[in-house]
């Protein structure tokens, strides 16, 4: 009979469809699938804090009772109500405020409930602060008991809630507890390691025993913890190795190294190319001649020139009678881009399509039956490139632009409209600066070339840290600079990963701002706007219409206004620091002085400070990776929040380097025939159906 752990969800109770499709947005499809589900971090909810011990950052557990609560609602574009609420133990008083709730909730928020919150403390106007807390109503003659152990926090998707996500899982762990699951590493590697066996190794960390085996996960000491990073990070290698070594296997394009052209363009281009872009040009020409297909991503800093390499590489594609692709993750990107390659290209006689899904009717038509026909040589466009209906002659080289925007699916859908049986050369660039030991761990699969060198004569972006009680003088500032002709960018962020919060706050400052200034126009894009919308807001602080936007970090990548020059971050202290390098890379590119404004609140921790001073002390982007590494960890650094890829359930790059021996070592024994059913279970296990491994194309 089948183990229980290989079965679907649905003998799970709280998995209807709805929950399995939300599990399976996880890759959550069997009962192992959940076990595999490992906590994200553990949360100490053994104690509760007083109200007056709060601090503004932290994440608390609170009891008090309901003082007054109410509906109120607001008009933003739509009108939208608000649960508000404000809560009170004998220290203090703390408000909560919900975006999204039902009549069930807004009952447990009656006056006079107890209730027990946890969640992440904010200062609001000087007040302090809970935005969707969880929560429940407890008795305040017999609360419940609180917690004992740490409590796991499970990674989930959004719709599904923390806690019945949590329910799921631990109906799982109670069979591992009354049955166990099957070993799935070789005994004889797991004794000398002295290594636990897999199923008390989950129950460990699922459900920690006790205060001590607590204690020891809180300190990544636990060797459950081990056993686990170890396994993770070794499918992750043999997956890689295994995609590689398909992909190398593929027909490719025979491209002959050509100069003519090159020549011809580098004559015409108003400068000369830095040493490393002349560098990872010949780079990508040395995989052209090899006759497998390339994968290559290169690196380079924000400003670094890739574009212009990305143009070149293009050139003996053209010339060998195959088309070019570059993808860029915006609109505005690409127009960009587009601008730039017509006048690269312009005495090459070459003429570049960009392909907008913004084009309809006729000039569509006509776009893709150049595209069809091979006579658009090189073709430039968003996600429009590989929608049904755009056809290629005769694809033979892709430019993913800002790769880390792009979800897989996406770029194998771009590679299938090559030949049949054919793998177009593929170049990856970003702009995210991975140190290079870590590129090499995480894409083991891809060949890595850096462009280590900014053209000459950049100006500088003078950095500054402001605290909270100056945002009134900086508004000032912030007129005076737009009475000049300034534009400015106003960034807010939020700890929360949810976009709506995250829309929220941007939406609170946009309208601070519009107020305060109602000589300037002020603009607002976030993540939950339509595409259209954030283009044209971009577009639009582009030309000048607007003078201060105000944006959540999705104007982090690529955007090009040469007039901004100040760039305001609230909170910074919340993002990693090559994300606010990133964002800071939107100003200094053009004739004004420019500056990057970190506006902070007044009680900053000294990590957070240290943190801020690396931002301040330096503008270059791979020592800014190296210490944010060191001090953050793998994930933030590559910005694989938003895709997905390259994310570990439990491993971490950079604090579990110590393992890499045994990491390496079992995926050597794992590589040998003997231990194929193993490696097979391994795979299954950690990496499952993700595309991103097992999908060459
Ligand atoms: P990124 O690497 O961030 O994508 P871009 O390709 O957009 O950078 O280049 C930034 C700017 O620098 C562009 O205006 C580009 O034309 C210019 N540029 C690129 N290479 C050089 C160079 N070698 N010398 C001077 N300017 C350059
Ligand atoms: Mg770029």
């Amino acid at each position: 009979m089948e183990h229980w752990s290989a079965q679907g969800l649905r003998y799970l109770k709280g998995v209807g469809p709805k929950v399995a499709e939300k599990l399976a947005r996880l890759g959550v499809e069997t009962q192992r699938d959940l076990l595999f589900h490992l906590p994200l971090r553990y949360e100490d909810r053994t104690f509760v804090t007083p109200i007056g011990g709060l601090q503004p950052g932290q994440r608390a557990q609170i009891e008090a009772e309901v003082m007054q609560s109410g509906i109120q609602f607001r008009r933003q574009g739509r009108s939208r109500r608000v649960l508000v609420a404000k809560l009170g133990d004998d220290t203090g008083i703390l408000s909560i405020r919900l975006f999204y709730f039902n009549a069930r909730a807004e009952a447990q928020f009656e006056k006079g409930t107890r209730l027990r919150c946890f969640g992440e403390v904010r200062s609001a106007l000087g007040d302090l602060e809970m935005i969707h807390p969880e929560f429940e109503v407890i008795d305040p003659q017999a609360p419940p008991p609180l917690p004992q152990t740490l409590t796991p926090i499970y990674p989930t998707t959004e719709g599904l809630h923390q806690l019945a996500l949590k329910r799921i899982v631990q109906q799982v762990v109670d069979k591992l507890v009354a049955d166990g699951i099957a070993e799935t590493l070789p005994q004889e590697w797991l004794a000398r390691h002295d290594f636990p066996d897999i199923t008390s190794a989950m129950i460990d960390l699922h459900r920690p025993a006790n205060r001590a085996a607590s204690e020891l996960i809180a300190r990544q000491r636990h060797p459950a913890q081990h056993r686990f990073v170890v396994e993770e990070l070794a499918a992750h290698r043999l997956a890689l190795l295994e995609r590689r070594h398909a992909i190398r296997q593929r027909k490719t394009p025979a491209i002959a190294p050509d100069t003519a052209l090159e020549q011809r363009m580098l004559d015409a281009l108003p400068f000369a190319l830095t040493g490393a872009q002349r560098r990872v040009l010949a780079e990508l020409k040395r995989d052209f001649a090899a006759g497998k297909p390339m994968i290559r991503l290169v690196q380079g800093d924000v400003g670094s020139g890739k574009t212009v390499v990305a143009a070149l590489a293009a050139l003996p594609v053209v010339e060998a009678g195959y088309q070019a692709a570059l993808m860029a993750p915006t609109e505005i990107l690409a127009e960009q881009h587009y601008r730039n390659f017509v006048d690269w290209l312009a005495p090459l006689e070459i003429d570049p399509v960009n392909l907008s899904g913004a084009d309809k009717g006729k000039r569509r038509t006509q776009k893709l039956a150049r595209i069809a026909s091979g006579d658009a040589r090189i073709v430039i466009g968003t996600h429009a490139l590989f929608q049904p209906g755009v056809d290629f002659h005769r694809l033979g080289f892709i430019v993913f632009d800002e790769q880390h925007r792009f979800g897989v699916e996406q770029r194998l859908a771009l590679q299938k409209k090559a030949r049949a049986g054919e793998v177009p050369h593929q170049l990856i660039m970003t702009a995210t600066p991975i140190p290079r030991t870590l590129a090499m761990s995480v894409y083991a699969d891809l060949d890595y070339s850096q462009i280590d060198e900014l053209p000459p004569g950049r100006k500088p972006v003078t950095t500054s840290i402001v605290s909270e009680q100056q945002r009134a003088s900086l508004i000032e500032r912030v007129a005076r600079a737009c009475a000049d002709g300034g534009q400015v960018y106003w960034v807010c962020t939020l700890i929360e990963e949810s976009d709506a919060l995250q829309a929220e706050a941007a939406e609170l400052t946009y309208h601070n701002l519009a107020s305060a200034l109602p000589q300037l126009r002020v603009a607002l894009i976030h993540g939950r706007m339509k595409p259209a919308e954030k283009d044209a807001a971009i577009r639009a602080f582009k030309d000048g219409a607007t003078q201060i936007l105000v944006a959540t970090t999705v104007i982090e990548v690529g955007v090009d206004v040469p007039n901004a020059s100040i760039m305001i971050i609230e909170n910074p202290e919340r993002l990693g620091l090559s994300q606010i390098h990133q964002l800071r890379g939107r100003v200094g590119r053009g004739a004004r002085e420019s500056f990057c404004i970190l506006l902070v609140r007044n009680n900053l921790g000294d990590l957070a400070r240290t943190r801020l001073d690396i931002i301040r002390g330096t503008q270059d982007g791979f020592e800014i990776a190296e210490r944010d590494l060191e001090i953050r960890g793998a994930g933030e650094v590559l910005g694989t929040r938003q895709t997905g890829e390259a994310s570990f359930k439990i491993a971490d790059l950079v604090r579990d380097q110590a393992w890499f021996g045994e990491v390496e070592e079992l995926a050597q024994l794992l590589q040998r025939p003997q231990h194929a059913s193993e490696r097979t279970a391994l795979l299954r296990n950690w990496i499952g159906t993700r595309q991103d491994y097992t999908d060459v194309g």
